[in-house]
């Protein structure tokens, strides 16, 4: 018989559940519009409801190899409860996966959501044929998941990957994580809006300055939208933004040696914009990557051509957590 999974991206603000067969076709996608911030209770009892619904609908198709859900927080991997939750308030300390098992009646794998994403592209994105993966998702933070040897590398209190809190600058921005200089206060989009804000106070006659004044929802995408029409200080923020990933990627690629490591999150549809002179940054400061670059020609796949680090962008956009986090049973041999 066919196998299923049920898949849950649990953001910030939004709630997603996919069903998704064993080869990684999308059955059915459900978006609810439950408020994150009406608490966990409220939460759980929405997600189980459809998660129940979805089981019932896909059953006489085939056999629920399990449930994952991925969370935007640390969780603890002894006790399975959330240590951090920025983005869900007051839900810290909950037991969310001991909660969800009892109203299911089944046991359900609880996944940090950066490390769902990794396990989205390195199932059905763009590291598919890799078993080490690094990848950094460049939303309104800056997160981050890695993959050895096939497996969610977690570190010893659940805590690993945390790039977005690697140091750019040392003198640089205080940063949330009580650091300063850290990656996330440059390469996210919370940084793009504060770079281009700043940019428009000094400069009252720039395109910036007129469509943050203009603009009801200004944010990062206004400002890549100003970068692609051929406005100089736009494109001066998304250079910042790439020197940025490729100090960062840099540091990663020195340090892991691995051979790829994937760039998504919402920033990454800025790619054109900031690839350029994060890759210029990287060959600079990585000795590694100069020696491992892939050559522009297309090469043919022998052991050598396998041997280069690629520096990509992920492939299932906003997808890849919801398809990870469906994947999440089958790795963890539920
Ligand atoms: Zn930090």
């Amino acid at each position: 018989m066919p196998k299923f999974s049920i898949g849950v991206d649990l953001g910030g603000t939004n709630l997603r559940i996919a069903a998704v067969d064993e080869h990684g076709t999308l059955l059915e996608r459900v978006s609810l519009s439950t408020d994150v911030s009406l608490g966990p209770h409220y939460v759980i009892k929405a997600m189980c409801e459809s998660i129940r619904q979805l089981d019932e609908r896909y059953r006489p198709t085939g056999e629920l190899a399990g449930i994952g859900i991925g969370v935007p927080g640390i969780i603890d991997p002894e006790t399975a409860l959330l240590r951090e939750a920025e983005n869900l308030p007051g839900w810290a300390g909950v037991p969310v996966q001991a909660e969800i098992e009892r109203q299911l009646g089944t046991r359900v794998v609880l996944e940090n959501d950066a490390n769902a994403a990794a396990l989205g592209e390195k199932w059905l994105g763009a590291a598919r044929d890799f078993d080490d993966i690094a990848m950094l998702t460049l939303g309104t933070g800056v997160g981050g998941g890695l993959i050895l040897g096939g497996k969610i590398w977690r570190g010893m209190s659940g805590m690993a990957g945390e790039f977005g809190h690697m140091t750019i600058d040392w003198e640089g921005i205080p940063c949330s994580c009580g650091s300063r200089g850290c990656l996330e206060q440059y390469g996210s989009a919370t940084a793009i809006i504060r770079i281009a804000k700043d940019m428009a106070r000094k400069d009252e006659a720039s395109e910036i300055f007129k469509t943050a004044c203009s603009a009801p929802d200004f944010n990062a995408k206004c400002v890549y939208d100003l970068a692609a029409q051929g406005d100089q200080q736009a494109q001066e923020i998304f250079h910042s933004v790439g020197r940025s990933l490729g100090i960062a990627i840099a540091d990663l690629v020195n340090a892991m040696n691995l051979p790829i490591y994937v760039i998504g999150g919402g920033v990454s549809g800025a790619w054109d914009a900031f690839a350029p002179s994060l890759f210029e940054e990287l060959r600079q400061r990585s000795a590694v990557y100069a020696a491992t670059e892939p050559s522009a020609e297309r090469e043919p796949s022998s052991k050598k051509a396998k041997r280069k680090t690629l520096i990509t962008r992920a492939l299932l956009g906003g997808e890849g957590g919801l398809y990870g986090a469906a994947r999440l049973p089958v790795v963890s041999g539920l």
